[in-house]
């Protein structure tokens, strides 16, 4: 980026970050208000085959019971299009409040036939070529229908034109969703919604930011859906999401979220709902930004500037508090290594005062974050400790990291910790594994594959292997992931290595061990 264009998003990021919410506008999706003053709402997708009308209403059913008032559907085609129109009219007969949205990636006709149908269209601006005019007459028909538009920008699944000009960078992405907001901005059409997801937090991050001040640059209001895409299962796929949203509702940007998990999608929503009532506890009157020019780089990883002590700072690896040797810890009792305890109810805030504070007054020492929490629910620590401490790693800001809960035992305190390093992309401590949620195109049972997989391959740490549903979005969107097990077709999967696919329709019985054999080829394999 010419410094020119940086200088000016620097400035509106941080003229756009206040003790107040980003300030948006609403957009209507049907029954649910979104933007606004209006708290940040919660959502989730179905996984089943969207022609499967009566498996797609009950686990929008099951969505709703849980708490999620958006519920998107794959629409890939005009037949999907069509069991939109089914799906649309059973939902309104039978709940008011929720609303329907048609994931649209690739085709304008498709989008066209919903647009009448549902409450908001997602296109992916990478696919979705023709800003004049198929993107004209869909805002048209969104507009006569009271039908928002969801600006969906993937990492992964850039335009080629924009990966020539930017590569796969989060500049990329940004000048993707900008073209689309000017084009609705100048036909008038305010009732869009926009967002930047990436499975690499620090991308993710970096994305959303550098479109919040774009779009403050130019006096543009749209809301955000936040959501990390391809963040797996369990309390890994529970920590990378709460890491990437927490650390830009942290800063008051986020007005809807979705947390993308491989598991049956009602189990989303109590994992959003509780990351949204832990920012919404938060006093935004203690809120501080960081300090950015100072100490760190809003859109790109930088690392603060230490002198190390033994093991802690420089370009060393973040540590565990636990793991400091006799000489570490001499150093953090004389107070060479500072430790920052947090205690107030902005964790975020008071970290980056005093890291400021240590900035402006040349105190270079390594630092070790700090904050106890009275809990005994693990997934609960795990939820917040990774929306305060994320960002602090995104932001590259310390070098040692100290979770505490008073109800859990320290041993997996420090296993969330690790997690949260790993979901930070600061110490890769064990695989990571990228897997999709699953949608109305998943080609196998990626629930069961995924713990197949899991058992075979997670003892290789920093490996990074994604697990993807189906090949028309997987290769794209599992994006920096060193081997890839890509649904092909029904029954089959194809194999990955970085963007090559390298074994083409192998049937899944044989595809694991095809995975392991081209592991081993590749000298990669460690034995469990
Ligand atoms: S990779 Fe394919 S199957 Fe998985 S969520 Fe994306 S579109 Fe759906």
């Amino acid at each position: 980026m010419d410094a020119t264009r940086y200088e000016t998003l620097r400035r509106a990021w941080n003229e756009a970050t206040t003790p107040q919410r980003r300030k948006s506008s609403e957009v209507r999706i049907g029954p649910v208000t979104i933007g606004g003053e209006r708290p940040v709402a919660v959502q989730s997708m179905t996984d089943r085959n969207t022609n499967d009308t009566e498996a797609c209403i009950e686990q929008i059913g099951r969505i709703r019971a849980a708490g999620g008032h958006i519920v998107r559907l794959t629409t890939q085609g005009l037949r999907e299009a069509a069991s939109m129109h089914t799906i649309a009219a059973e939902v309104r007969k039978r709940w008011i409040d929720t609303a329907l949205v048609a994931d649209v990636h690739f085709v304008p006709q498709v989008a066209d036939a919903v647009a009448d149908t549902v409450d908001k269209v997602r296109i992916n601006p990478g696919n979705y070529n023709d800003r004049g005019g198929s993107f004209a007459a869909l805002v048209d028909k969104c507009r006569k229908n009271s039908t928002a538009l969801r600006i969906g920008v993937n990492h992964g699944s850039l335009s080629p034109a924009m990966v020539d000009r930017y590569g796969d960078t989060p500049e990329g992405m940004v000048e993707s969703a900008m073209e689309f907001l000017r084009a609705c901005r100048d036909m008038n059409f305010d009732q869009v919604v926009i967002s930047m997801k990436s499975s690499n937090t620090r991308v993710m991050v970096h994305a959303y930011r550098m479109l919040t001040a774009a779009m403050y640059a130019e006096g543009m209001e749209y809301p955000l859906h936040l959501g990390v895409t391809e963040a797996g299962n369990g309390i890994e796929g529970r920590i990378k999401s709460a890491v990437g949203i927490g650390a830009l509702l942290a800063d008051g940007v986020g007005d809807t979220i979705r947390v993308s998990l491989t598991e049956a999608p009602e189990n989303e929503i109590p994992v959003a709902k509780a990351l949204v009532n832990y920012f919404s506890h938060r006093s935004r009157a203690t809120y501080v930004r960081t300090a950015y020019t100072e100490v760190c780089d809003p859109f790109s990883y930088t690392r603060r500037q230490t002198i190390p002590e033994g093991r802690l700072g420089g370009n060393n690896i973040p540590l565990l508090y636990s793991e400091l040797n006799s000489d570490e810890m001499a150093a953090l009792t004389e107070c060479r290594i500072a430790l920052l305890t947090a205690n107030g109810n902005d964790p975020v805030s008071e970290w980056r005062r005093a890291i400021t504070d240590m900035q402006r007054s040349g105190d270079t020492r390594p630092v070790i974050l700090h904050r106890r929490y009275d809990t005994c629910n693990t997934e609960a620590l795990a939820l917040e400790a990774a929306a305060d401490f994320g960002v602090m790693f995104i932001d590259g800001l310390a070098d040692g990291i100290y979770v505490e809960a008073t109800g859990v035992q320290q041993s997996d305190a420090d296993t969330i910790a690790l997690d949260i390093l790993q979901a930070a992309r600061a110490r890769m401590s064990k695989t990571e594994f990228i897997s999709c949620p699953g949608c109305g195109r998943t080609l196998y049972a990626l629930h069961d594959t995924l713990a197949m997989i899991k058992e075979r391959l997670s003892h290789l740490r920093g490996l990074k292997i994604g697990v993807m549903g189906c090949i028309v979005n997987g290769p794209g969107e599992m994006a920096d992931a060193d081997y890839g097990y890509v649904g092909a077709a029904p029954g089959h999967i194809s194999l990955y290595r970085g963007r090559e696919a390298v074994r083409r329709n192998i049937p899944q019985e044989k595809a694991l061990d095809a995975l392991v054999e081209l592991i081993k080829a590749d000298g990669r394999w460690v034995e469990p």
